[in-house]
């Protein structure tokens, strides 16, 4: 798990000066395994400090412009923003019945049968029911 020092230590390294607001949002995105929509962090931030919502969604807009984040558009159309880290394969599981996005990385990337690519990123989809739905089930 990331502590505060290391996030100061990311956004420092991405050229990013480091307030409380950027580092609440990371913290939020860093320890979730599920994404975050701006709505959450919204609901979030302005109960704990009072932070308004312009400042969320630029910090989030800055964040992902550097890479920090990664944006993704789920199934009802609402972006999401999870960490990004290069050089691993970035899974999206969407649960089509509590409909979270569940994020997983994998650390070799596999070549697709694309033999003579350079693959840089590689963000795959996959859509079913989640383990905690499906034993409820
Ligand atoms: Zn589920
Ligand atoms: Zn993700």
């Amino acid at each position: 798990m990331l502590k505060r020092d290391e996030i100061v230590e990311i956004l420092a390294k991405h050229g990013i000066r480091a307030n409380e607001n950027r580092i609440k949002i990371l913290e939020h995105i860093f320890f979730n395994e599920c994404t975050t929509s701006a709505i959450e962090l919204i609901e979030i931030l302005s109960n704990e400090r009072g932070t308004d919502k312009a400042t969320i969604y630029r910090n989030l807009d800055l964040f992902e412009s550097k890479k920090l984040i990664m944006k993704e558009i789920d199934q009802h159309g609402i972006s999401r923003y999870c960490a990004s880290k290069s050089n691993k394969t970035h899974l999206h599981f969407f649960c089509s019945v509590c409909n979270q996005t569940i994020c997983k990385e994998v650390d070799n990337i596999p070549s697709f049968g694309l033999e003579g690519y350079k693959i840089e990123e590689v963000e795959i989809k996959i859509t079913g029911v989640c383990r905690d739905c499906n034993y409820e089930g």
